[in-house]
């Protein structure tokens, strides 16, 4: 098939007025999306045209940087875990050498447990605890997998259950570590912190886009897709103000929320085998309330750039002094990420001063307050309806699925994690549309042949 362009006319099939027709439409332009129009862009003989389809006014997705008080501030992703051990870290560094980065290896760490604060031996002591339960579990039990509660109770140890909600709540936004896979827990091959983009990851986002565009891509802001219907030559996608595209193919990255609720219909419906799949996992719930104080209120406690703390009695934790910058970024997970979004001030500032009074070493925070703390709602909102997924006890991840002639990828189907590959995180949307990208050249290469 040769490159058909971008150009707009009268649909003689639907008789829609506008449709734009190009080779392969690419809806959501997060992480996942931007990876695939690039990779599709890279691995063609011939030029193609890629249409992206962005319900927000801006791409990026989960991947979002905004000035709070005139200092650049991520929102969502923020880390490119494990740094130089990255597939995605590497690749920018290598792509956009003009992008300066720095590591964070969180190890500035302590936790606060009733008052009393304890050293990065403490987290690290809990955690080697559990983990040698769960090889002892493992070698018990080959293939088998199990909730991180039972790992908990397997230590023999009384605090290890209040460790295992913690870290349920504020690693897996789970409310319950009965519910949460302990393979998927201990299997992540990265580590916490790791890669930063200095200026915020919008930074690698503006950078992906220009390149698109500058390779020819378009990309369609504010158009939320409301259908996608496809037959044996084509794929027909509407937006909700009436705009039609086709394309002979199509990469779909929306997030798992936005398939979960059905935001999308797709005519014929989807497959019973991703159908069960979107329904079995599970969405979390995490955000990120940014407060904004002093400058100099981080010295004059002596809290160092990125310091992390864990509020054990609060299940949760907050991120200081971020890359030098006068925030404390305080965490709300599971069916607290939800609420905070929805708060009122009153109710907020009683959960922001719940969860940092509880921290010694930040007494004196309200005093050192420089304007309104910003909530970043990621999971109320209609274009994400979550922050990350979960399998299931002995689930599995899905790598990209295709769908006649719809492949679906994103984070729900951010790669395997027996391979091992950042499932809910910035590198395994990347993994995973750069695999979308390549089971469509693969059904271009058929279809020509
Ligand atoms: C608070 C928070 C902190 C995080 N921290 C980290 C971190 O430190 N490190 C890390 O690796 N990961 C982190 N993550 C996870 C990471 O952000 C995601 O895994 C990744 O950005 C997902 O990329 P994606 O392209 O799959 O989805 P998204 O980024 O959600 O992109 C999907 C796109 O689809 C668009 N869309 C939705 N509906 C429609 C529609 N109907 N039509 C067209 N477009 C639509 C959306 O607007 C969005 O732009 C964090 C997430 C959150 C929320």
């Amino acid at each position: 098939m040769t490159a058909s362009g971008n150009r707009s006319q009268t649909n003689k099939t639907t008789g829609a007025k506008n449709a734009a027709i190009c080779d392969i439409a690419v809806v959501g332009a997060g992480m996942a999306g931007m990876a695939a129009a690039l990779r599709l862009q890279d691995e063609a003989d011939a030029p193609l045209s890629i249409l992206l389809l962005e319900a927000c006014d801006a791409v990026g997705g989960r991947m979002k940087t905004r000035e709070i008080g005139g200092v650049p501030c991520d929102t969502g992703a923020h880390w490119f875990h494990g740094g130089h051990e990255n597939p995605l870290f590497r690749w920018m560094t290598q792509r956009y050498p003009q992008l300066e980065t720095a590591f964070d290896d969180v190890s500035r760490q302590f936790s606060v447990e009733k008052g009393q604060v304890h050293g990065p031996a403490f987290r690290s002591g809990n955690l080697e605890m559990m983990d040698a339960a769960y090889t002892a579990f493992k070698k018990e039990n080959p293939g088998k997998d199990t909730s991180l509660a039972d790992i908990a109770r397997r230590t023999g140890d009384g605090g290890a259950l209040e460790t295992a909600a913690f870290f349920a709540r504020c690693w897996m936004a789970e409310d319950d570590a009965e519910k949460v896979s302990a393979d998927e827990f201990f299997g992540c091959p990265y580590s916490v912190g790791g890669g930063v983009v200095k200026g915020g990851v919008s930074r690698l986002i503006d950078a992906m886009k220009e390149e698109l565009e500058a390779r020819g891509a378009r990309i369609l802001t504010g158009c939320a897709i409301s259908s996608i219907e496809q037959d044996a030559s084509k794929v027909t996608l509407a937006d909700a103000q009436g705009g039609i595209y086709e394309a002979a193919h199509a990469i779909v990255a929306l997030p798992l929320g936005v398939l979960k609720a059905g935001k999308v219909r797709f005519a014929p419906a989807l497959s019973r085998g991703t159908q069960e799949y979107i329904d079995a996992t599970s969405i979390a719930c995490f955000t990120k309330i940014v407060i904004p104080v002093d400058a100099g209120f981080f010295a004059a406690q002596n809290i160092a750039p990125d310091t992390h703390i864990d509020i054990l009695d609060e299940k949760t934790f907050c991120h200081c002094h971020t890359g030098g910058a006068p925030f404390i970024t305080l965490m709300a997970g599971g069916r607290d990420a939800r609420a905070v979004e929805k708060m009122d001030e009153k109710d907020l500032q009683a959960f922001i001063a719940k969860s940092l009074d509880a921290v010694p070493p930040l007494s004196g925070w309200r005093d050192a307050l420089r304007g309104t703390p910003v909530v970043t709602g990621w999971n109320n909102a209609p274009e994400t309806l979550g922050a990350y997924t979960a399998v299931k006890i002995s689930g599995k991840r899905r790598d990209a699925q295709r769908e006649g002639r719809i492949i679906l990828c994103g984070e729900a189907f951010a790669g395997e994690k027996d391979e091992a590959e950042g499932a809910s995180m910035t590198v395994g949307a990347w993994f995973s549309g750069r695999r979308a990208a390549d089971m469509t050249m693969a059904e271009r290469m058929r279809e020509a042949a």
